[in-house]
């Protein structure tokens, strides 16, 4: 079930663009999902978007588990993040990293809570509550679909460390590995 496909890198323009709402929802729509999971799982990821493997679709896919310890899997199309209020938002200061940026992590505080609401590959309504992990993995993927990367995030000066580490590791030779997960 699936092709795995190679991760996209940070650089690439597919990572740096809004990507396409899906309006088709089709065995294409499903072979892609089918090959986002293969993709995710080869690369030991907590959760995977479409233009990183190459495909500028709002698609994402999930298998990360919440403040529980509880694990989630699924597929989003076409997601709408929503944040608790400012007020009653309370952030989590854990590290954070993405398969896009191997070997690299950084603490990035996010909301402790968020829900995403879409669709499953039928196109029907689905809606994802996450805690934890989980809530951190929705605002990084949509992030992802909406061009941007976790390290964009980050202050000017911790972004440009991660990627002259990342790059050293490049230059090094140095296998990167994404060892907590990464998304
Ligand atoms: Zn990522």
């Amino acid at each position: 079930m699936g092709e795995v496909r190679p991760i996209v890198r940070v650089g690439d323009p597919v990572l740096h663009a809004p990507c396409e709402p899906v309006t088709r929802f089709d065995d294409a729509l499903r072979a892609l999902v089918d090959d986002m999971f293969a993709s995710m799982y080869a690369a030991d990821g907590v959760g995977l978007a479409a233009n990183q493997i190459g495909v500028p679709l709002r698609v994402f896919v999930y298998d990360c588990p919440d403040d529980d310890g509880v694990r989630h899997r699924g597929v989003v199309v076409n997601p709408a993040l929503k944040l608790p209020g400012v007020g009653e938002r309370r952030l989590d200061a854990g590290e954070e990293g993405c398969l896009s940026v191997p070997g690299q992590y950084a603490p990035l505080p996010r909301s402790d809570r968020a829900t995403v609401h879409g669709s499953d590959a039928e196109g029907r309504p689905v809606t994802v509550e996450g805690t934890g992990m989980l809530a951190r993995c929705l605002q990084h993927e949509t992030d992802h679909l909406d061009g941007h990367l976790y390290i964009d995030r980050l202050p000017a000066k911790r972004r440009k460390q991660v990627l002259a580490a990342y790059e050293q590791s490049l230059a090094t030779g140095q296998i990167p590995t994404n060892n907590p997960p990464g998304t």
